[in-house]
């Protein structure tokens, strides 16, 4: 237990989090761990728009979890991603969100510095702010942060840059995809004190498919519209992503303006998996998006139902493409066809702890390793 509570502090007094203004109107704020720091109309923050309170936004970091509660105390509303925050209640604002101080106006982010085992760690300054302070939470995991490749990608329309039709095990099973198990403390430490040194940037982890974007190692097909990537740490033999080029950061920031996009995105999918069943009759392919996906920048999977990937290594990897998760990307279109706008799935992460179990005879497993003996021999 004494161990436990020492880690705690370590953790509090190496991992920093701050606050940063995506206009550079003023410079960052430290987010103490645990200490709730009021934001809004003052000098510190250069707002003088009156539509904004003295005291808008009530932001309390989890430098743990790596996090930040952000509660609205201010009559007019704001945002996280676009969603507006209920007046009196916290939302969660992550690494990469956008957090729009007011009506839409004044966008901020958050980030994390250090990590435990971390040498290198800034010094965080207690903003004078008002502030209360209240008690500690449990620790949890530190997720690496990816290098950023600064790659330029040819603006060539409809131009195949990479083999299509290759099953995709080239890529390491190293994942920080958020879904892929934790490794231990002090390796993640490592790999983000050496991502650091590379990439001197502040980008989460969840932005990495932009980068992926223009990395022309993982870009196999590009038109004006949409980029197709491989996904870095397939789950299946063949498992692409394809992203819209405009910036949508997710499903629900969909509406009916967009359902000649997806459909454009659900036809370059089906044509990719033709071609691949064109070779080989009995590969099936779902073309779908997750229920609430982890990384920004809205993209539809293509994979192959065959699940044959060192990548593929936890329950949540397999709820997440064979539970009601993975959602089709035609009940997406027909729900912006007939209601407007696409269903609130955020409750349905508990599906991703459901029992493992095949998703062709649907017959329970015990764990991963027998779960892909058995997909492997099970017929539908
Ligand atoms: P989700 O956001 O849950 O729909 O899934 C994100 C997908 O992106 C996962 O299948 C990851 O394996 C994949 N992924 C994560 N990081 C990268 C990256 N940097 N480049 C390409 N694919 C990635």
């Amino acid at each position: 237990m004494r161990i436990f509570y020492r880690l705690l502090k370590m953790a509090d007094d190496t991992v920093k989090c701050y606050l940063e203004c995506c206009k550079s109107s003023h410079p960052k704020l430290p987010l103490p761990h645990n200490v709730p720091v009021i934001i809004g109309r003052t000098p510190e923050l250069g707002i003088t728009d009156k539509l904004c309170s003295r005291s808008q936004l009530e932001l309390t970091s989890n430098c743990y979890k790596r996090y930040v509660l952000v509660k609205r105390l201010g009559a007019n509303t704001s945002q996280i991603n676009g969603i507006d925050i209920e007046k009196n209640k916290s939302s969660r604002l992550e690494e990469g969100q956008d957090l729009h101080v007011v009506n839409g106006k004044f966008p901020h982010r958050v980030y994390f510095t250090g990590c435990q085992n971390d040498t290198k760690t800034e010094k965080a300054v207690v903003p004078k702010l008002p502030t209360k302070s209240t008690g500690l939470t449990k620790s949890d995991l530190f997720i690496k942060q990816p290098e950023r490749k600064k790659l330029k990608v040819s603006e060539n329309k409809s131009k195949v840059l990479n083999s299509k039709i290759k099953p995709q095990e080239k890529f390491s099973s190293e994942s920080v995809y958020a879904f892929d198990s934790p490794s231990p403390m002090s390796s993640r430490c490592e790999k983000k004190a050496e991502s650091n040194k590379r990439a001197p940037t502040h980008k989460h982890w969840s932005q990495g498919l932009k980068a992926a974007m223009e990395d022309p190692e993982l870009v196999v097909q590009e038109d004006e519209q949409i980029v197709v990537i491989k996904d870095k740490y397939p789950k299946a033999k063949y498992h692409w992503l394809i992203l819209p080029k405009d910036s949508i950061s997710s499903t629900k920031n969909l509406s009916t303006d967009n359902i000649e996009l997806l459909k454009h995105i659900l036809k370059v999918g089906q044509e990719l998996a033709t071609e691949v069943m064109d070779k080989q009759p009995d590969v099936e392919f779902r073309f779908g998006y997750h229920a609430v996906a982890s990384m920004s920048q809205m993209h539809m999977h293509v994979i192959s139902q065959d699940f044959q990937s060192s990548s593929f290594k936890t329950k949540k990897h397999w709820n997440s493409f064979t539970t009601d998760y993975f959602v089709d990307a035609t009940d997406i279109i027909n729900e912006l066809e007939t209601g407007g706008k696409v269903k609130d799935r955020r409750t349905m992460t508990s599906l991703l702890n459901e029992p493992l179990k095949c998703h062709r005879c649907k017959k329970p497993q015990k764990n991963i390793p027998t779960l892909k003996k058995h997909i492997d021999s099970c017929q539908k």
